[in-house]
């Protein structure tokens, strides 16, 4: 999930009101977990009809990423149902990325904890792929993959998406040897059991971040790539504001290069999300993430495969993958 700054949330009041429409209103409803009388768990997809792929460019057009390859995944994450943290169906997500990511041979390590939340005492799970480089430095990519804790919410898009792009962006680099090491992190936790806060939310890129310092090695990390609800139809990406603007730079600079200018908008946003557990200990990073607060659907059960596009998928993950190019020229 991702939090507005109150601002935000004042304007998007307005807006609901002014409207009547309820297009863009659950942004101020972003902390209801909506699962107060219900089994919180229960799987939603049986009426979901069947949705198939748009037209993704073909591979070869963006720089071997497949866009049809990143749809399935988010097809697979769907079919789990609603996932949300300590659930039973993140389990079995967890086992598709884990089946994935070894058959694409990458280097996986797991860190399995528990975290104190408003609604008690859950099981998380982070998954961290380690592609090794030639000299010391680390460029991290990340998405959560847990949903929302809301009835009927299969997440698609938040963060379906993302997830799907990271595992296609695995199986690319997981061959490869760069410069420096690339290293890609699924984090568990990410959304508020609650209200959205500092203790409620990103309960595992918290946890990442801090064993990262621990170690020692969130000093070698040059660049934290997030990526968040990036695989809507009618996507557009805003540059958000409390990212490193260098970082944004040289993703939005990559866009317009590889031809995503009308996509990936020079206007600005503001999200809270996995980013901001590195920023503040100072890692530089940036969070990709889609026009959430006009999406119309963001934070509600029509968070579903229907609003997903292999297209914006393909153009997401050749973006990250020339992004991950420049970081390592450098
Ligand atoms: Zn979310």
């Amino acid at each position: 999930m991702t939090a507005f700054p109150k601002k935000i949330l004042r304007i998007a009041a307005v807006l609901c009101i002014l409207t009547g429409t309820l297009a863009g209103c659950k942004a101020s409803g972003k902390g209801s977990p909506g699962a107060a009388n219900q089994p919180p768990f229960m799987s939603a997809v049986a009426s979901t009809p069947p949705q198939t792929p748009d037209d993704a460019l073909p591979p070869e057009k963006t720089g071997g990423f497949d866009g049809k390859r990143a749809f399935a995944h988010v097809a697979k994450q769907v079919s789990f149902g609603p996932h949300p943290s300590g659930s039973p169906a993140i389990a079995q997500v967890q086992d598709y990325l884990l089946s994935e990511l070894e058959s694409y041979r990458c280097t996986v390590e797991t860190d399995a904890f528990s975290s104190d939340t408003p609604i008690g005492r859950l099981s998380m799970k982070n998954i961290l792929v380690k592609i090794p480089g030639e000299k010391p430095g680390i460029i991290l990519l990340g998405t959560h993959y847990d949903t929302l804790l809301m009835d009927n919410f299969v997440g698609a898009d938040d963060a379906g998406s993302s997830t799907a792009v990271m595992l296609e962006l695995a199986r690319l680099l997981c061959s490869q040897k760069g410069k420096y090491a690339v290293w890609i992190a699924f984090f568990d936790g990410e959304e508020a059991m609650k209200h959205w806060s500092d203790s409620d939310s990103r309960y595992g890129s918290r946890q990442m971040a801090a064993r990262l310092s621990t170690s020692g090695d969130i000093k070698k990390i040059r660049a934290f790539l997030l990526a968040d609800i990036v695989g809507g139809r009618n996507a557009r990406f805003l540059r958000e504001a409390s990212s490193t603007p260098t970082l944004v730079d040289l993703v939005w600079s990559t866009a317009a290069k590889l031809g995503y200018s009308a996509i990936f908008l020079n206007e600005s946003t503001s999200a809270e999300d996995d980013h901001d557990s590195f920023l503040k200990r100072g890692v530089p990073a940036v969070d990709v993430i889609g026009d959430f607060v006009n999406n119309g659907y963001w934070h509600t059960p029509q968070d579903a495969l229907d609003k997903i596009s292999a297209r914006t998928l393909a153009f997401t993950g050749h973006v990250l993958l020339e992004s991950v190019k420049q970081l390592q020229s450098k």
